[in-house]
């Protein structure tokens, strides 16, 4: 048995990484989480029972705290994906992004790295620091053809994505300057259970579902790679133990939509399986209203997954349609979670603002 500490384990990727750890590995879960707006801990209400999952209600930019549960805990590995991580946030209000994506990760690399050197033998050469990231970094793919590949140059376009290229730069600068064992992971759009509803697939069911508006930027045109959570939450755990050291690998589902296309194809799935047709909508798609566009909105990317294929093996196993298909159906069998996550309400639970009748 191995131990893992996994940053933002609460959030959308984490959680289901957390789950896989708990259900398909015989590793202890160490999950740190400050619970912001995007940590939910009904998310891992299906684990809740496990004595191998740790829950730390923490902030990474808190040095003293990542540091006493480094030595708590005497973790193999770190996975490193708590991060603010909404783009439009990012460009109302930079500042948390700037705190948590970059001073967060110099604080864990630090701690990792104290911790690591005061390892011996086996131990010492066996741990790992696993740096999640988006392939948001490389910028705007345009009309080049191909995907984005590991040596392909950083260009980033938001803040958030001018966030993680600083913090993958640390990353790769700790291992280079002082050995620390990494890996590092570009993955593209992320969906599937447990997402919160402020990203465009599950903020467009769920409008379908209540009879509102379904927002899209501009024309819809933008192009996007989808993978489904589980299938990256797998290719993780591929990645942190076998993944060779220094080395970065990108992720990808091979499934580059047009956003346009994705919300059709939401819609398309809630005509066929929808419990209920809100008051006064005859077909979904109506509901659809372009709105202006993003600022600095990149108009496509694509991932290049060959290399993680080839070495280590890793393929997607959903299709973006049986994937989707999926994501809908769990949003609306689990009508408690995303009140939930709508409100805030399992937070201010958690910190007993809220006394249940
Ligand atoms: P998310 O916003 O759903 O979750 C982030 C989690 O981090 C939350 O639980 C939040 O409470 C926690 N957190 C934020 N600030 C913290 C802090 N200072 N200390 C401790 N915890 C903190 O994000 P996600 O979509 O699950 O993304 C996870 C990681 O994967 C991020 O690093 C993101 O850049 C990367 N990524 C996301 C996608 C995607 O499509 N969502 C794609 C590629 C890479």
């Amino acid at each position: 048995m191995k131990t893992i500490i996994v940053t933002g384990g609460a959030g959308f990727i984490g959680s289901a990484l957390v789950r896989h750890l708990v259900r398909n590995t015989a590793n202890r879960v160490v999950n740190i989480d400050r619970l912001t707006y995007a940590g939910n801990l009904e998310s891992l209400r299906s684990i809740a029972g496990s004595s191998r999952h740790h829950f730390e209600q923490q902030d990474i930019r808190d040095r003293a705290a990542m540091a006493t549960i480094f030595e708590k805990y005497r973790p193999d590995a770190i996975m490193h994906l708590a991060a603010e991580s909404h783009v439009d946030r990012s460009i109302d209000n930079s500042a948390e992004f700037m705190t948590t994506n970059i001073m967060g990760t110099h604080t864990l690399l630090e701690v990792a790295r104290q911790y690591w050197q005061k390892l011996s033998g086996e131990r010492r050469s066996a741990f790992r620091f696993h740096h999640i990231s988006t392939d948001e970094v490389y910028g705007d793919l345009g009309d080049t053809p191909g995907g984005f590949q590991e040596t392909t140059p950083y260009a980033p376009s938001s803040p958030y994505a001018a966030s993680k290229a600083g913090s993958d730069h640390l990353v790769r600068a700790w291992h280079r300057t002082y050995g620390l064992p990494v890996v590092l992971t570009n993955c593209s759009n992320n969906y599937g259970p447990c997402h919160f509803p402020e990203k465009l697939i599950p903020l467009t069911i769920l409008n379908a579902l209540e009879g509102k508006l379904l927002p899209v930027y501009g024309q819809g045109n933008q192009i996007r790679d989808w993978l489904f959570v589980e299938d990256h939450a797998r290719a993780l755990m591929q990645v942190v133990e076998k993944g060779r050291v220094g080395e970065t690998y990108n992720i990808g589902g091979n499934n580059e939509k047009r956003n346009i296309e994705v919300v059709h194809g939401i819609c398309d799935i809630l005509e066929d399986i929808a419990p209920i047709r809100p008051a006064g909508v005859e077909r979904f798609r109506e509901l659809i209203t372009h709105v202006n566009d993003r600022p600095g909105h990149d108009t496509r990317y694509a991932i290049d997954a060959r290399k993680i294929r080839r070495e280590l093996g890793w393929t997607p196993q959903e299709t973006f349609e049986s994937g989707l298909l999926k994501t809908v159906q769990w949003y609306i069998a689990n009508g408690q979670w995303c009140q939930s996550a709508q409100s805030g309400k399992y937070n201010r639970e958690r910190l007993g603002l809220i006394e249940e009748h």
